[in-house]
């Protein structure tokens, strides 16, 4: 009640999209009632989350802030909002974000923009994005946490601008059974919460073996909770100097020192490292996901979901085709198909989609190749700036855009785990995080690193 009464008090947030106040109460009442039988409950029993607009909710809207997706309601529940749904946990309603998860700062959004509860001024900021939503109510405090996804960064980056904790586990950890698609090879669900600990918890929860994704590991998930001790001695901890871009501004460049200075002082030796292939991971991800974005967003056709437009006397099926995705579809998701149908095509699939998939696996060897050094976690600035103002940045300019995912991109495109833990203020006084990178199907030592630097 308190949670529903925070969100009806923060409408100017614009987080919440979709209330969903009778199931909350009746699955509150549900939890208490667990609790009250048994000691047994888990820890997520009765916790208030809210669900991003991405994670298809039985009878509930599911639109992926999407025009094409009006008043959407799937017949089936997402394996993750199941998980977190069976473990007790209430879930308040659906949050905010880019449209289809394409986008750093929750401005595609067919609901309008995202509020990010930290200001400055008068001045009205991003929460980041994708899942702004997310992060402006946990940061908030209108739910105890949020579930995020993250193609390249989106659970990460608005996490670093709200100073709130996020993390984007290995490919594979959750199921995305349920999950409106983006980009299928780089999503990953992952919790947004208000620390280290809450998000052991939530993952742990939120992850399962799914036979309904066939991308879905079939490896236990340990107690990543029992894993948080906080002790850090003798880890290895990559600091990669490719990362260390031009221009970066002197605050990251601080706030990068004092992190490793802390997990120094904590007793993890610091070696440098070099991922050389960095450079071209941000443009290999803006072909290979608007590639498989072209594809999983051909079969909004007008027909079997959403929004249909009305024809005029003698248009037809292509007519409708076209005029259905021209009227539901943003100008950013346009962008995102129309490259990717591009990079796709007959002539230019070799010079662009192979060449993007190649520089893929080098990346990843990058990484392998550092994790055989002994490294136990990289660390890197989260975003190279703190959050920046609505309406700042220029649509005209949509690589100035892309340019935030500089530090989060790789991890996807490698499959790894990755963090973003706050770490300060910048002299404006807004939040700025960390990223730790861990090896895959360690998420458990990477939350304990994340742990010490908390
Ligand atoms: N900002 C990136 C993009 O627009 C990442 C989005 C995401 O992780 N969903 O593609």
């Amino acid at each position: 009640e308190a949670c529903l009464g925070a969100i009806e008090g923060a409408g100017a947030l614009n987080a919440f999209v979709h209330k969903t106040p009778e199931i909350a109460m009746e699955r509150a009442r549900a939890a208490d009632a667990r609790l009250k039988g048994g000691d047994d409950a888990p820890a997520m029993c009765g916790i208030p989350v809210g669900i991003k607009d991405l994670f298809c909710t039985k009878g509930v809207e599911s639109q992926a802030a999407s025009g094409i997706l009006g008043n959407f309601k799937p017949e089936y529940e997402s394996t993750v909002s199941q998980n977190l749904a069976d473990a007790g946990a209430v879930m308040l309603g659906k949050l905010n974000m880019d449209e289809f998860a394409m986008g750093s700062s929750n401005e595609t959004s067919v609901y309008g923009d995202a509020v990010n509860p930290w200001k400055v001024d008068d001045r009205q900021l991003t929460p980041g994005g994708s899942s702004g939503g997310s992060a402006s109510a946990v940061a908030a405090d209108l739910c105890l946490a949020a579930t995020g996804t993250d193609t390249g960064g989106s659970i990460r980056q608005p996490a670093a601008f709200t100073g709130t904790v996020g993390i984007k586990p290995t490919y594979g950890r959750c199921s995305r059974w349920g999950i409106i698609a983006f980009a299928s090879s780089l999503d990953q669900a992952g919790p947004m919460t208000k620390n280290v600990r809450d998000a052991a918890i939530m993952l742990e929860t939120m992850c399962s073996h799914d036979p309904k994704d066939s991308t879905s590991a079939d490896i236990p998930v340990p107690h990543f909770e029992a894993m948080l001790t906080g002790d850090i001695k003798g880890k290895v901890i990559g600091i990669p100097k490719e990362y260390r871009m031009d221009g970066m501004p002197a605050e990251i460049e601080k706030l990068w020192a004092d992190g490793t200075e802390m997990l120094k002082d904590a007793g993890a030796k610091i070696i440098d490292i070099s991922l050389p292939h960095t450079k071209y991971a941000l443009p290999a991800y803006y072909v290979i996901a608007p590639a498989e974005a072209s594809s999983n967003l051909a079969r909004y056709d007008g027909v079997r979901y959403g929004h249909r437009a009305k024809l005029a006397a003698g248009e037809g099926i292509v007519d409708m085709y076209e005029k259905t995705r021209a009227e539901g579809f943003g100008h950013e998701v346009q962008r995102r198909v129309m490259v990717g149908t591009y990079v796709l095509s007959a002539g230019f699939y070799d010079a662009y989609y192979n060449r993007a998939r190649k520089v893929r696996a080098l990346i990843k060897r990058d990484f392998d190749e550092a994790f055989d050094q002994g490294v136990d976690a990289i660390l890197t600035p989260a975003t190279p700036s703190a959050a920046f103002g609505l309406g700042e940045m220029a649509e005209a300019d949509p690589v100035q855009m892309y340019l935030n995912d500089v530090f989060t991109v790789t991890v996807n495109l490698a499959g790894l785990p990755g963090i973003s833990v706050p770490a300060g203020l910048d002299k404006q006084g807004l939040p700025l995080g960390l990223q730790l990178i861990g090896r895959p199907w360690e998420e458990g030592d990477l939350l304990n690193v994340a742990y010490a630097l908390e």
